[in-house]
């Protein structure tokens, strides 16, 4: 498999649900579907294996904005008590979201594949010399059906984050945020999402606290305007010398 330069938010446009049936949160349903990666336009999809597809998230909020999906079908080779592997193929209504995934004795396995293709991605290479934080997490209420990891450079800058919720819901510590180390480590416990989707939307409404937490902003322009300074202060010179195109 070969990989395209990954492309920045601003160098990516939204994808679409055109010619699509069905509602709109269910587009990446639809893309987990596809039997081949061919069959998903070529300026979307990152990467693949025979369990995920990696696609560049439609409304970016940071500057590098990917998806992670599990495929459908996803097919598992489980071990019975005899030791006989069995192919086994996880329910596509266990892979609806976290919190579903979580409730499903299938979880630690998804979450596995998931996560083997998100350590191809925790080293963002931009072809520009500049190093990336990168931070992969879910949405413990998440916006779209189907379950997806958001993988996201930590500078939330982006054109496409116009609303309070966008903020908080990237922020790391709202509460509705769940990264990927936190929700294995409740797949491996075998347990589930701890609170209510009502408790977790609460971190919808809080104040636009900076992302160290150390003060707040009344207004999204204001938080915007704080992203974009701390990212260019994050960035003032390349830490190795840029690769040749
Ligand atoms: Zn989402």
């Amino acid at each position: 498999m070969r990989l395209p330069r990954l492309l920045l938010a601003r160098e990516t446009a939204p994808w679409t649900m055109a010619g699509q049936k069905g509602s709109w949160n269910l587009a990446l349903r639809r893309i987990a579907e596809k039997k081949d990666p061919s069959e998903i336009t070529r300026d979307n999809v990152i990467a693949w294996d025979d369990h995920t597809y990696v696609i560049y998230d439609g409304y970016p909020k940071s500057q590098f904005h990917f998806l992670i999906l599990p495929r459908i079908p996803f097919v598992i080779a489980e071990e019975s008590p005899q030791g006989k592997k069995n192919m086994v193929t996880v329910p596509p209504r266990d892979m609806e979201s976290i919190r579903s995934l979580l409730a499903s004795r299938y979880a630690p396995a998804v979450l596995g594949r998931i996560a083997a293709m998100e350590q191809r991605y925790a080293d963002l290479d931009s072809g520009d010399g500049l190093e990336w934080g990168v931070r992969s997490g879910f949405h413990a209420v998440p916006s779209m059906r189907h379950l997806h990891l958001h993988v996201i450079s930590d500078d939330l800058v982006s054109d496409r984050l116009k609303q309070r919720k966008h903020y908080l819901s990237f922020h790391p510590r709202m509460g509705i945020w769940l990264p990927l180390a936190e929700a294995q480590a409740l797949a491996d416990a075998g347990q589930r999402l701890p609170h209510t989707d009502e408790e977790y939307e609460e971190g919808l409404r809080k104040p636009l606290y900076s992302l160290d937490m150390s003060r707040t902003y009344n207004t999204v322009p204001e938080i915007k305007q704080y992203l974009l300074e701390r990212w260019r202060s994050m960035r003032v010179a390349p830490l190795s010398a840029p690769t040749k195109p």
